[in-house]
């Protein structure tokens, strides 16, 4: 295996390109095909050696099929959107081709983001001896890996999790998302949730927060909310109890996001204005600064981890996985901030997992299905070092009682 197709040329797919261009050792060849040919190109031109290009319309299977047959990748990356999952998949299937991606499926007319369309997926990759890797950026991702790790590693048995996601960086705009803008709102503005004792327990969007102390950045306010590796999570760790996700949001961006979302403009069903269909969140989009135009001057870090309490030993242990990663240095190697690149570096890792075969087996497998241990290994040489510690007494007090 040494041949590999990046689909999107975003934030998050530019650094992907950007990555396995410094990894020639195992990416022989290296194609980028996004929506515009022209992102693809200015792409290539900052990647180290040559990287193919292309345009496609990811949403249409028999296009897809037409690049993967031309192109023969070994794997095809998702680094689209989360409405391309399926259609990429299918053209997978339907060429042999493994797959992996960064975000689960969501529906364009419903923010519901759920494996419950790619799961059903497992027995055709089964059948064709192929790999479908879900999920394989940050978060979900690497925290997945983490909870792989601490479950093999740390503990006998895992009772809660807690993930941890801080980006403590300033980009200096008034209102800004650091992914695809129509995303991130529309996972921000759901109903919370999390999981204790086998149920979901539901709240409403940004109703329930702790002061959480955040590696190398301090205590800051997060909220609980819904985050999709909790879905696979919670069939995957033995014994757990509980699992919980929270975010960081400034103070400005809830207050931006609050008017946006009174006056109409985070709606996804269409709108007519001047005899045009519009959905309002897709004009927002195109307002709001593009994600990769932030990394120029983004000052600050990210820490992102996930807190563990269980068993070890027959003793009770606390214990925290976490990285850190800084805007300033991100943009110095690839010209990208810290969340493309906690993004598309962990994508990368995956991949060299498969083309090493330190991942392998067929079906559609979440990232904590998969060996966690020479993933992480390989994370760290990729710029993403990790850190894990137990955690003394009365840290992360709040969060815990929370
Ligand atoms: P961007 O909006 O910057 O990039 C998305 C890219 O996909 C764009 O280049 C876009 O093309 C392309 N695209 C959109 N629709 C199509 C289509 N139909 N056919 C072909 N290409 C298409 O987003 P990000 O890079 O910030 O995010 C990329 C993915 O990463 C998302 O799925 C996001 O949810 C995920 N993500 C995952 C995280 C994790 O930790 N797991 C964290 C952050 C993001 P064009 O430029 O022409 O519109």
């Amino acid at each position: 295996m040494d041949n590999v197709l990046i689909i999107g040329a975003g934030a998050a797919g530019s650094v992907v390109a950007k990555k396995c261009a410094k990894n020639r050792d195992v990416f022989k060849k290296i194609h980028l095909a996004s929506r515009r040919l022209e992102k693809c190109q200015q792409v290539a031109a900052a990647c180290a050696g040559e990287v193919g290009v292309s345009q496609v319309d990811a949403d249409d299977v028999a296009q897809v099929v037409a690049l993967i047959d031309r192109v023969k990748p070994d794997l095809v990356i998702n680094m689209a959107l989360p409405y391309q999952d399926l259609p990429i998949m299918d053209a997978c299937l339907q060429t042999q081709t493994h797959y992996m991606d960064t975000a689960n499926y969501e529906p364009k007319d419903e923010a519901k983001f759920s494996y419950s369309w790619q799961w059903p997926y497992d027995p055709k990759f089964s059948a064709i001896h192929k790999l479908a890797v879900l999920g394989c950026g940050f978060d979900p991702g690497v925290t997945n890996i983490f909870c792989a790790y601490a479950q093999e590693e740390l503990f006998d048995e895992i009772s809660t999790i807690d993930i941890i996601d801080c980006n403590d960086g300033s980009h200096g705009k008034s209102f800004a998302t650091n992914f695809n803008p129509e995303i991130n709102i529309r996972e921000v503005t759901q109903r919370g949730k999390y999981w204790r004792e086998g149920q979901w327990i539901e709240i409403d969007p940004l109703s329930i927060s702790a002061m959480i102390d955040f590696p190398e950045v301090g205590p800051r306010k997060a909220y609980l909310i819904y985050h999709e590796e909790e879905e696979s999570l919670v069939k995957n760790i033995r014994g757990l109890k509980q699992i919980r996700f929270w975010m960081t949001f400034s103070d400005n961006y809830i207050k931006h996001l609050d008017v946006l979302q009174s006056v109409g403009l985070t709606r996804i069903d269409p709108v007519m204005y001047n005899g045009v269909e519009i959905i309002p969140l897709q004009f927002l989009k195109a307002l709001l600064p593009d994600p990769s135009s932030l990394a120029t001057n983004y000052t600050g870090k990210t820490s992102i981890g996930c807190v563990f309490q269980g068993m070890k030993n027959g003793k009770p242990k606390r214990a925290i996985i976490y990285n850190v990663c800084d805007h300033a240095v991100c943009n110095a190697e690839v010209q990208a901030q810290a969340v493309s690149y906690t993004t598309g570096v962990p994508a990368v890792t995956g991949a060299i997992m498969l083309f090493k075969g330190l991942w392998g087996g067929a079906g559609v497998k979440n990232v904590e299905q998969l060996p966690p241990k020479p993933f992480l290994d390989e994370l760290a040489r990729q710029g993403l070092p990790w850190h894990v510690r137990e955690l003394a007494a009365g840290e992360q007090k709040e969060l815990l009682a929370a």
